[in-house]
């Protein structure tokens, strides 16, 4: 089959893990018998520089045009000061809402590899963690009624949900849980606030469709708590936009390895939009030092979700697990110094880990 993949490389580090991605993804189109059309479009200070806009409409439209979007990564120190609606980051709502990508599905996994990086005590995570946050992403109080009152010393923001927002989400967290381990905990604030009680009147009208599946409901508050206490207890987290935001930087910190992991964000139909969760790491860019693992787990999603190819995703996801096992890393993943020095020629850079990869593909 040939697909049709928009990029947007972005910005620091994105055109470089970007890149990677799609040596990856040619990788398997060769040994599936794919092939992958890419058009590479402008978003974030890189689109700024070139037309004045984070996310030309020329953007959007190629999205939609697509299969699937491989995004690297967005913004920087040079576009720092601009005003609000000049950021590089509004390229990201705009493409959420523009894609209308409601569901955002954020893996927390941890390598075994690579369980030195975690930071909780080895016995916490002796049998590994694996949680799957499905993050609703176009709703809630990010896109509620906002303002201040005339004498600008109060202000609010609104949170709202309809019935049918809530339940396209779940719909995903109930489906996603179906692939897992079946298990799916929605979480929420529902002994304080209505909206929160209306996701459980909505979860619990859809439970029926589902009963192989493990159903509980938490308070943010305890989840936040109970992910570095016990994060094994957790398969697929459901959450409202803003909860699913802090969550999800917390349960991927606690993996401890920023530069592993992958996220896809989903719509009804149309094509999903695929990111690395890390930013544009300025610090690093154009140094041959980013890892480029997330961005092709990233691409291991977009072959699951968007085209259907799960044996090609499982392959990828393979590929990666191989170059780890033989001990190849990457500075973010190399630990201490003395592990540093340890590893010797198989500290790598950017460029040289995609290669891996690659042979990785080719050799199965
Ligand atoms: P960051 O994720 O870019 O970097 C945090 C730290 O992690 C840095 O030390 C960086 O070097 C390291 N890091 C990140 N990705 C890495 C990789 N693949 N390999 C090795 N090391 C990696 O977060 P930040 O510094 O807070 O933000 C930098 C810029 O990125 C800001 O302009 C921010 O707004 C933007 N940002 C964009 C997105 C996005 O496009 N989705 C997400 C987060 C931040």
């Amino acid at each position: 089959m040939n697909y049709r993949i928009t990029t947007i490389p972005g910005d620091g580090i994105g055109p470089d893990i970007v890149r990677e991605g799609c040596r990856a993804l040619d990788a398997i189109g060769k040994k599936f018998g794919h092939s992958f059309a890419y058009t590479e479009t402008l978003a974030g200070g890189s689109a700024l520089d070139a037309t004045g806009e984070p996310l030309p409409q020329a953007t959007l439209d190629a999205c939609l045009a697509s299969d699937a979007v491989l995004l690297g990564a967005v913004g920087g120190p040079k576009w720092d000061t601009l005003p609000g609606a000049k950021r590089p980051e509004k390229a990201l709502l705009g493409l959420r809402a523009g894609m209308k990508v409601y569901a955002n599905l954020r893996p927390a996994l941890m390598f075994p590899q690579l369980s030195a990086a975690c930071p909780l005590k080895a016995e916490i995570v002796a049998k590994g963690l694996d949680i799957l946050i499905v993050r609703e992403l176009t709703g809630g109080i990010y896109f509620g009624d906002r303002g201040r009152n005339a004498a600008g010393d109060a202000a609010w923001d609104t949170e709202a949900y309809s019935v049918a927002e809530i339940a396209r989400v779940v719909k995903i967290g109930f489906e996603s849980a179906m692939k897992r381990q079946k298990r799916l905990c929605v979480v929420d604030k529902a002994n304080i606030l209505e909206t929160s009680r209306l996701w459980r009147e909505v979860t619990e009208g859809m439970k029926g469709q589902y009963p192989a599946v493990e159903l509980s409901y938490m308070y943010v508050d305890n989840a936040a708590m109970q992910l570095v206490r016990n994060p094994g207890q957790f398969d697929v987290i459901v959450t409202s936009n803003m909860f699913g935001d802090i969550l999800s930087d917390e349960a991927s910190q606690i993996t401890g390895s920023i530069g592993m992991l992958a996220s896809a964000s989903l719509g009804d139909s149309g094509p999903g939009l695929y990111e690395p969760i890390h930013g544009s790491a300025p610090d690093i860019a154009g140094k041959d030092l980013a890892n480029p693992l997330a961005t092709i787990l990233t691409c291991a999603m977009l072959l699951r979700y968007s085209l259907g190819l799960p044996k090609e995703a499982d392959a990828v996801e393979a590929a990666v697990a191989s170059v780890l096992d033989a001990g190849w890393r990457t500075g973010d993943i190399a630990g201490g110094a003395s592990d540093r020095a340890a590893l010797g020629g198989k500290l790598v850079g950017t460029r040289k880990m995609g290669d891996l990869v690659v042979r990785q593909i080719e050799a199965m």
